[in-house]
């Protein structure tokens, strides 16, 4: 056995005859799968990338008692410097995909690691959920598990509550036994599912009294009988090629709707039970919603760094760059770049304990989403801007290049002061990858929802502030003076 796990293991423990969908079709082997050969691929590649002799100090450590190395972010930090430590594993990680493997594995790992540091909140829901949900963790962090999760529902009528909702939508339990729960029903977005190996089914939107039977929580294998994996239509299976469409032909990390057909759920892996609180303290009374948007704001800080990388390249593609408005744009792209970095080192060194674990700061962590789902369209939209047509005024595809009147043409048209003609093209073509084609569109519509919709991370901004120390201000200044002082020093 190799010292970590690999990407051929991972690529291995993929052909577990999973029941994935797509273009009306059960897929027989995802690893082959045209519309998912390449992220899978992709995926392989970060294990190889921590097995490496040089990374596996960075990436990975050996969780007491095991004999194998695990990816860092399985790691549970005593201090600030741990936690340091184990961010730069992920920042490693999401540096190989450009920011753009939103649900690499440390996502999942970061939410079970905060979870598991907040035993007691399950232990308080009960001695065997909470024996459950330890045992998972040990499980799934020595085997270095690539999960995903699902903890949203489909919207299907949004004025209406989710108990209200037709019976056979949101996932419920519909029977349980002696051996576990089964249930029935479905959730979104599963996204990375066809690459992961398990999946995380809980809630994280509000339930109300009432509504228990959609109050649990599980994890489950991607093979579990009944288990069905609708995929959207797939960018990396609509690639030309690695030259035409260089990230979205291996990064397309997918998304999916997960449909639960009467898939039964041993005990052992039944986290929540029927309660609707404890849904929401799964992930609210525990770390684990801070440590999972931590992780995320980790890949994102890499991701605009890629992305203003990619704006300073556009204007040097079309010779703009010296210009003084287009070095403001520049230069206000960069501040939020350091704003983004800033926001994430204020998450570690804000931080505090929470019993033996260091925990990142959670008002600095809701800031950072509320403000970062603005701030990505906007910066796409900067990209745009800064590009004008270069970035449409491209050869239709390699082909073109077969022919050699075109060849000679599209060199006399993509013309740079900077680049060549070939290079030219082939970095345009990288940032209408990034920037404006349906895979990059489908990066805007998540960097704006994965953590919810303005109004969900907005309130838990608001639910974290320090309002009082504000107002105290506030009412500080208000103390020096009153209106009867004021009126006698009026003159009559
Ligand atoms: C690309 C992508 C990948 C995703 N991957 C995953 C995944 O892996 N796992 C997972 O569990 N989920 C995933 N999601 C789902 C994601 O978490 C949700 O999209 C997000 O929480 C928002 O919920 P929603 O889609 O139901 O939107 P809604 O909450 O319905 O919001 C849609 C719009 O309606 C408005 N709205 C709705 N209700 C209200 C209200 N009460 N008050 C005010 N405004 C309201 C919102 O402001 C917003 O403008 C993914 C989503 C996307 C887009």
């Amino acid at each position: 056995m190799t010292t970590c796990k690999t990407g051929a293991e991972h690529i291995k423990s993929l052909k577990d005859g999973r029941t994935v969908y797509i273009d009306g079709k059960l897929v027989a082997d995802v690893t082959e799968h045209p519309a998912f050969r390449n992220s899978v691929k992709s995926a392989a590649m970060l294990y190889d990338f921590q097995a490496r002799p040089e990374n596996i100090e960075l990436m990975t450590f050996k969780p007491e008692g095991s004999n194998r190395r695990v990816n860092r972010a399985w790691q549970m930090p005593h201090n600030h410097a741990e936690m340091v430590q184990r961010r730069k594993a992920l920042q490693a990680w999401a540096e190989q995909s450009f920011g753009f493997l939103g649900r690499s594995p440390d996502h999942l790992a970061s939410a079970l690691v905060g979870q598991r540091m907040g035993i007691e909140v399950f232990e308080k829901h009960g001695k065997d959920r909470a024996r459950a949900l330890a045992g998972y963790f040990d499980e799934a962090s020595r085997n270095d598990y690539f999960l995903t999760y699902v903890i949203i529902n489909p919207q299907a009528e949004r004025g209406k509550d989710w108990g209200e909702q037709s019976e056979d939508l949101v996932a419920r339990i519909v029977d349980e036994d002696s051996g576990g729960i089964t249930i029935r029903g479905a959730k979104m977005l599963g996204t990375s599912s066809i690459m992961a190996n398990e999946v995380l089914v809980a809630n994280l939107q509000p339930l109300k009294p009432g509504e228990e039977a959609l109050a649990f929580s599980c994890a489950l294998p991607m093979n579990a009988k009944g288990l069905r994996v609708l995929s959207r239509k797939s960018y990396e299976a609509h690639a030309v090629s690695v030259f035409d469409n260089p990230i979205s032909s291996r990064f397309d990390e997918n998304d999916a709707l997960m449909y639960f057909d009467d898939v039964k759920v041993p005990w052992e892996r039944v986290f929540v039970h029927r309660d609707t609180d404890m849904c929401r303290a799964q992930f609210h009374d525990t770390p684990g919603h801070a440590y999972q948007n931590y992780q995320a704001q980790i890949r994102l800080s890499v991701k605009i760094k890629f992305l203003v990388g990619l704006a300073h390249k556009i204007t040097e593609a079309i010779g703009t760059t010296a210009m003084p408005p287009i070095r403001e744009q520049l230069g206000f792209l960069a501040a939020n770049v350091s704003m983004v970095q800033a926001m994430m080192a204020g998450m570690e060194i804000e931080g505090g304990m929470r019993g033996e674990y260091w925990v990142p700061n959670r008002h600095i962590m809701y800031s950072a989403q509320v403000l970062t789902q603005d701030l990505y369209p906007r910066v796409i939209h900067t990209l745009r801007d800064l590009a004008g047509g270069a970035l449409i005024m491209l050869p239709s595809s390699i082909l073109d290049y077969q022919d050699s009147d075109l060849k000679r043409i599209i060199g006399l048209t993509q013309r740079s002061a900077r680049m060549s003609p070939e290079d030219k093209v082939k970095f345009l073509k990288a940032a209408w990858d990034a920037v404006g084609s349906e895979f990059g569109s489908r990066h805007t519509q998540y960097e704006m929802f994965y953590a919810g919709a303005r109004f969900v991370t907005a309130g838990h901004s608001y639910r974290t502030f320090d309002w009082d120390g504000a107002t105290k201000m506030v009412d500080h200044l208000m103390a020096g003076y009153d209106l009867t002082d004021e009126l006698s020093r009026m003159p009559h």
